[in-house]
């Protein structure tokens, strides 16, 4: 199954990919019938949830039904428990969705929701996030996962997402960190991808974060708070929705929530 999973993840454009895994996962949830684990997304509960990963390998990642990993299920609880987005009225702009939120998303009465990508092919609107066709101030709350570590220019990427977020609103900005790197490495004189790949991780990745991310994604006129939110979490409730190691719970399982200073 490991294998399975790498292969698509190494070749399979990455555009085209989460449909791709969302086809093949359907077709085997069959065999990981059971209920020791529970996706927080979408309901439905397990034996285990499937392996992920580039590199290394996770056991237990991968909701077989909507495709949610640790992450989202982690920030899915943190939305509903610790937001308002479920019950006010606001405008969301989802930057680089997660197939696994798309719907439930858009189904919500109170969210006017767009989507936004460079080229995903379900994206309401293509743009690179480096220069947007979007007015200043327009989003109560953007969400831009996984995205900041393939931008050519962070700054540029950062302050067109704080530009068009309104004064009272906030941003979600998550990104893989290396909890053993303290300082952000980013060389932009490698660009090969097998280079990148042993430098940053993935063939398409021009940095690697490490504890320093909250320092690194603040500028001026807003603030960066690191929720702690897994750590108040109990530990069944970590095991049951297998959000991460209880034992070993790290800079990657807090949750970057980003506001404007008045
Ligand atoms: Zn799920």
């Amino acid at each position: 199954m490991k294998k399975i999973i790498k292969f698509f993840l190494r070749n399979i454009p990455r555009r085209y990919l989460q449909k791709v895994v969302y086809f093949a996962t359907n077709c085997i949830k069959i065999f990981y019938l059971g209920n020791r684990v529970e996706c927080s997304v979408c309901g439905k509960h397990y034996r285990k949830f499937l392996p992920y990963g580039y590199v290394n390998s996770r056991e237990n990642a991968l909701c077989p039904n909507c495709l949610a990993l640790e992450r989202h299920r982690l920030l899915w609880l943190y939305l509903k428990e610790k937001t308002n987005i479920f019950s006010s009225n606001l405008s969301f702009l989802h930057i680089a969705p997660e197939l696994c939120f798309i719907s439930r998303f858009r189904n919500q009465k109170n969210i006017q929701y767009t989507t936004a990508d460079l080229e995903s092919p379900w994206a309401d609107v293509h743009l690179n996030v480096e220069n947007m066709p979007l007015k200043t101030e327009s989003y109560d709350f953007i969400m831009a996962n996984h995205i900041l570590e393939h931008v050519d220019n962070l700054d540029k990427a950062l302050s067109e997402i704080y530009r068009v977020l309104k004064k009272e609103g906030f941003a979600i900005l998550l990104s893989p960190i290396n909890p053993k790197r303290d300082i952000t490495y980013e060389d932009k004189t490698i660009t090969d991808p097998l280079e990148r790949e042993k430098h940053f991780g993935q063939k398409d990745h021009v940095r690697e974060f490490g504890t320093d991310y909250a320092k690194r994604i603040t500028q001026e006129g807003v603030e960066v708070i690191e929720e702690r939110f897994i750590e108040s979490l109990s530990r069944e409730r970590i095991l049951r929705f297998a959000l991460a190691n209880p034992d070993k719970l790290t800079i990657e399982n807090h949750i970057f929530v980003v506001r404007k200073l008045n």
